[in-house]
């Protein structure tokens, strides 16, 4: 950590943008004893022996604090795979961050869940693949999740901390969404994050098993609809709506380095959690340069900040500031160039080719997943026991 540059630099030219993110992504490392097929982590995963250590991860939550973050997420692969968490949250309480969990809570016990509370946690944000115990399973690749996540849920509760659930939706558990409403409800969550798949990394390998018909997207509307208007006052939701099936895209993280940075396990800062998907791209580590001077100054934060960069039809259209021209990292992926307009737009030349991309794959028989690992890609894994380590 001696080696980093302790200001700013001098000679550099003036930010376009706010002098410090609301929000730190800290991935503490990639492992996870669960494999989800739609996870946003990379294909190529960091390894345990890359992980930044205890130390140069509360050199980065002070350094956050000192350049003004509010926002602690503390995320993975799975975070409670890493020993040193409380250590970890001890120091976000220590210096102000106000910290989140995200957590799919299968290694958690309530000694150790009562020690993060203890430490400072502030918020626990608790994944769900399906209210259904045996797809759970299936879509998870991992033995008896649910059943965990129900006295995760109570535990919470108990330490006095709010939850929030996540619970990601695709064609493979969309008809149980009002089993999964009912069910965070029972873990007593006063959010729930219903949450549509983002085809990005592991969910873009597995998109046609994922991909769920335009009616069944159609049909989830209505059902949030409804249930927002039954629990109001005890669940508060949050929608993603697919991509695929919207009119224009979402400002994808609020606008390219506009309020969230990301750090990964080996301590890569990216804008965002899919940025290593785009070619070309060189991206600071926290080991050798201030998070302040890479969120001002780097040049991946600066590639595509703004409005500047834009291409038409976004460069002349009203929107541009409201949603950034969606997501770079999937204008890359379905037109090969990021600089493109986000295919999710109506606007876009590509958009009705995706949407045709989509309602064939909808409606054609999902095929086996591939399911996420590190050390590479096996198709179609069989349930696995437990085991956080790689
Ligand atoms: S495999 Fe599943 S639980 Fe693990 S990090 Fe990815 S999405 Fe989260
Ligand atoms: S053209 Fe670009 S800025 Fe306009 S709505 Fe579409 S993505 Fe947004």
């Amino acid at each position: 950590m001696n080696e980093i540059a302790p200001h700013i630099s001098a000679a550099a030219p003036a930010p376009k943008c706010a002098t410090a993110p609301v929000g730190l992504l800290a991935e503490l490392t990639h492992r996870c004893p669960l494999q989800c097929p739609y996870c946003s982590n990379p294909l190529e995963m960091d390894r345990a022996n890359t992980e930044l250590t205890t130390a140069e991860w509360q050199d980065v939550l002070r350094q956050a604090a000192e350049m003004g973050v509010l926002q602690l997420h503390l995320s993975g692969g799975e975070p409670t795979s890493r020993k040193d968490l409380e250590e970890i949250v001890k120091t976000a309480a220590d210096v102000g961050l106000y910290s989140n969990l995200i957590t799919a809570g299968v290694l958690l016990t309530r000694e150790r869940l009562q020690k993060l509370a203890e430490c400072g946690l502030d918020h626990v944000q608790l994944s769900i693949q399906d209210a259904d115990a045996a797809n759970a399973d299936r879509i998870a690749a991992y033995k008896g999740g649910l059943v965990k996540k129900r006295e995760v849920g109570r535990w919470v509760k108990e330490l006095g901390l709010p939850l929030t659930v996540n619970a990601p939706l695709h064609r493979q558990n969309i008809e149980n969404l009002p089993k999964i409403i009912d069910l965070a409800v029972e873990l007593g969550a006063g959010r729930l994050e219903v949450a549509h798949i983002q085809y990005y990394a592991w969910a873009l390998k597995n998109r046609a098993a994922l991909m769920p018909t335009r009616e069944q997207f159609m049909k989830t509307v209505e059902i949030v609809e409804q249930a927002r208007e039954r629990l109001k006052g005890i669940m508060v939701f949050d929608f993603v709506v697919p991509d695929y099936y919207a009119k224009y895209p979402k400002p994808c993280m609020g606008g390219w380095g506009s309020g969230i940075i990301n750090v990964t396990p080996s301590g890569k800062v990216l804008p965002c959690h899919a940025a290593e998907s785009l070619p070309g791209m060189e991206f600071d580590n926290v080991r050798t340069r201030r998070l302040m001077d890479i969120w001002l100054q780097g040049a991946a934060f600066n590639k595509f900040r703004g409005t500047e960069w834009m291409k038409e039809p976004c460069r002349s259209c009203d929107r541009k500031e409201i949603d950034f021209g969606g997501c770079r990292c999937q204008a890359f992926a379905l037109t090969g160039d990021a600089t493109n307009t986000d295919p999710a737009c109506s606007l876009s030349s590509r958009h009705a080719e995706w949407f045709k991309v989509a309602e064939q794959e909808s409606h054609q028989p999902a095929p086996p997943f591939v399911y996420r690992r590190i050390g590479g890609d096996k198709s179609k894994a069989e349930p696995a026991d437990a085991d956080a380590g790689e």
